[in-house]
């Protein structure tokens, strides 16, 4: 697979003369061939047009075609996999077997969402029929759905070269949910996206898919991105990255003159609380645990766990001090982008100038897009009147709160801001009597975990992976992965008293799809 370096809008090319960039080597600290070309504001207006002619296609394909599609694409990533892991581990650092497991994990959604989309269960169909002789009034019939929202815009995420990026989670829920998708290329791995780009666009052609079906567009700056996003055929975004871009985007989106939503998900402390008892039953095991959870993909991921909170006693400086010790000897890794890694020191420097906190961890950072761990200590007091203590640093950098005892550790929790997840590790003896502490948690996080650890997220139809802002722009009500995340990108319609020959097949008595639908308030698969 030879790379050309031109953003795809639909089946042509995009224009040549954007500006030029090249991808990077964060582990050989080099720029990489070939030259990638910039999307123009021109290719921006015709992948929108393309996709908005495209939509109403998509809008009426059956759930067992958007299915049939979604396969195929899953099947030429596995297929392809030496050639995508190579390019993507040269361009993020990513080690090659991580690469091609992620590989396998970008293609399981994409099945899963594409059976979801062909059972149909998240149409959420709803069927109350006429009440002709009601009194006062007769009743009418309402027949509702969700129906796709139209063009989808992607913004990949740099830390998930496949899950999150060009075939990634919003990608494929788009399209499950009936969604033509223009994504934006992350500039961190061009070479990367338009590999993926073309077996996309090769499915889309198999499929017999209008061209407008899927773009891909590139740029090294957030022009392209904005002018997407502020395209009025656009209907919503699905982003994944800095609380800083994720909130530009959505405010840019509300002040449109025609809001659309934005679901980003973005900067997550992921809090850990370890109770007294868990640290008797098992120390060892959670500091472990721990060092493995905060330092996987040198601590580049949402869901790293950047905040420890405990109760101060002899048992717990001992854990604390062990697992520094693993910390402080542990290698130093290679982030993502030369960015990242600027962000990363930036944001540990910083941190070791605030009042109240001392470095407890740090490694030595060599390369130029090396990160080695660095881990800071503070007091419940200190941490709830700082705010900037509640504030991600991405990469393996984590902060451990002190607390007096178990009310001032419920406090740290109250004043928690919104996390993907947060995590309990609880002694046998203590679990019972941790409500209070879980309905705060309840309150902070979209993934409770119990006595495990937040990193690793299942793609499956009950997992959420979304929370409270800052985690995300949506308060929490979505989340980006697991079947649900195909929600996102519906709206409600109800037909009322239409006749059947104009309804969608999905609301016809007949029920020619074979869908779960609630008819007058009982959930059935029978026709009517
Ligand atoms: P980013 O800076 O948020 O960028 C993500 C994507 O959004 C890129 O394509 C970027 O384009 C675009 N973008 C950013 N700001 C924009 C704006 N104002 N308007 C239009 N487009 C915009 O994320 P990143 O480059 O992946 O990493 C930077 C930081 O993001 C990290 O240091 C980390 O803090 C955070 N991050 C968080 C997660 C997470 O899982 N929540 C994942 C990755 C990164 P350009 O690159 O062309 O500017």
């Amino acid at each position: 697979m030879k790379l050309d370096g031109v953003s795809f809008v639909g089946f042509g090319s995009g224009s040549p003369n954007g500006a030029a960039f090249r991808a990077f080597d964060p582990t050989l600290n080099a720029t990489v061939e070939p030259v990638f070309i910039s999307a123009t504001l021109v290719d921006v207006d015709r992948a929108a047009q393309l996709a908005a002619a495209a939509a109403p296609v998509w809008a009426a394909l059956s759930g067992a075609e958007r299915n049939r599609f979604l396969r195929l694409v899953a099947d030429k990533l596995v297929q392809h996999t030496a050639v995508l892991a190579a390019r993507a581990t040269q361009e993020t650092a990513i080690p090659l077997a991580r690469c091609e497991s992620e590989i396998g994990r970008t293609a399981g959604p994409l099945r899963l969402y594409g059976e979801a989309a062909e059972r149909g269960d998240w149409l959420d169909a709803r069927i109350e029929t006429a009440i002709p002789d009601r009194k006062p009034l007769p009743k009418p019939d309402h027949r509702s759905l969700m129906r796709p929202l139209g063009p989808v815009v992607v913004f990949g995420a740099s830390n998930f070269p496949f899950a999150y990026s060009v075939a990634g989670g919003d990608t494929a829920s788009a399209f499950a949910a009936g969604c033509p998708v223009i994504v934006k290329a992350h500039p961190a791995h061009p070479g990367t996206s338009e590999l993926v780009g073309v077996l996309i666009l090769q499915a889309v052609k198999e499929c017999g898919l209008p061209e407008g079906s899927f773009s891909l567009l590139f740029d090294a700056s957030i022009e392209i991105g904005q002018a997407l996003l502020k395209h009025p055929l656009v209907k919503a975004v699905g982003f994944t990255g800095s609380l800083h871009g994720g909130r530009a985007l959505a405010d840019a989106a509300a002040a449109r003159p025609e809001p659309i939503p934005v679901y980003a998900e973005m900067g997550s402390v992921n809090p850990v609380f370890i109770l007294p008892g868990a640290l008797a039953e098992r120390a060892a095991v959670i500091g472990d645990g721990l060092h493995a959870a905060a330092m996987l993909g040198v601590g580049q991921f949402c869901t790293n766990p950047g905040l420890i909170v405990l109760q101060r006693s002899v048992p717990a400086e001992d854990f604390v001090r062990a697992l520094t010790g693993k910390l402080t000897a542990t290698a130093e890794g290679t982030m993502l982008t030369p960015g990242i890694r600027k962000n990363f020191a930036a944001g540990t420097a910083a941190r070791t100038q605030q009042p109240g906190v001392k470095v407890i961890a740090q490694g030595s950072m060599a390369a130029a897009c090396g990160a080695a761990p660095v881990w800071f200590e503070t007091d419940a007091v200190n941490f709830q009147r700082n705010h900037t203590l509640s504030e991600e640093i991405f990469g393996p950098s984590s902060l451990v709160v002190w607390c007096k005892d178990a009310v001032e550790m419920r406090d740290v929790a109250r004043h928690l801001e919104g996390s993907l997840t947060a995590t309990l590790q609880a002694g046998k003896d203590e679990t019972a009597q941790q409500g209070g502490l879980v309905a705060i948690l309840a309150a902070k996080a979209g993934r409770l975990v119990f006595n495990g650890f937040p990193t690793g997220v299942d793609v499956s139809h009950a997992m959420v992976h979304g929370g409270p802002y800052p985690s995300t722009s949506d308060g929490g009500r979505s989340t980006s992965v697991g079947t649900r995340a195909l929600n996102r990108w519906g709206r409600l319609v109800c037909y009322q008293n239409f006749s059947e020959e104009l309804l969608p097949p999905e609301l016809q008595n007949a029920n020619p799809c074979g869908l779960r639908r609630l008819v007058n308030g009982q959930w059935t698969i029978a026709a009517m």
